[in-house]
């Protein structure tokens, strides 16, 4: 294995805290296959490569999968209810995100275009495009 294992300062922790800085979401491209991953891991999903280029995400996508959640945790008990959504990136990445504007099931559609919002909450907030296609 001539693959080059992760550099310092890349664990698990440190990723996830600086998931959105810049307000710009961070991801990973494996050189090897052009598989784009939001999330980090020690491999690459698709062809178990060990090289990991850290790359800017885009910033807006389509809704994949949704839930709305009416009970949530602590931190975002003032936004209930609010969908929990996977958003397939522009660009590639799927990445996990919380939707405040949602409060119902039919206000929100697998399909739709949304975008990311940088906020002063946990996690990664998106919002419905406002010239969403139909
Ligand atoms: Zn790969």
């Amino acid at each position: 294995m001539t693959d080059e294992l992760p550099r310092a300062g890349h664990a698990v922790a440190d990723f996830v805290q600086g998931y959105e800085e810049g307000h710009k979401l961070r991801g990973f491209r494996c050189p090897k296959c052009g598989f784009v991953s939001a999330t980090w891991g020690m491999a690459c999903p698709r062809c178990g490569g060990r090289n990991r280029e850290e790359r800017e995400l885009g910033q807006a996508g389509r809704v994949v999968a949704f839930t709305l959640l009416t009970v949530p945790g602590d931190e975002f008990l003032n936004d209930a209810p609010y969908a929990y959504v996977v958003v397939e990136l522009d660009g590639g990445g799927r990445i996990t995100g919380w939707m405040p504007t949602v409060k119902s099931v039919d206000g929100l559609a697998v399909g739709d275009r949304v975008h990311f919002v940088p906020s002063y909450k946990p996690g990664v907030q998106f919002a419905k495009e406002a010239d969403a296609s139909p």
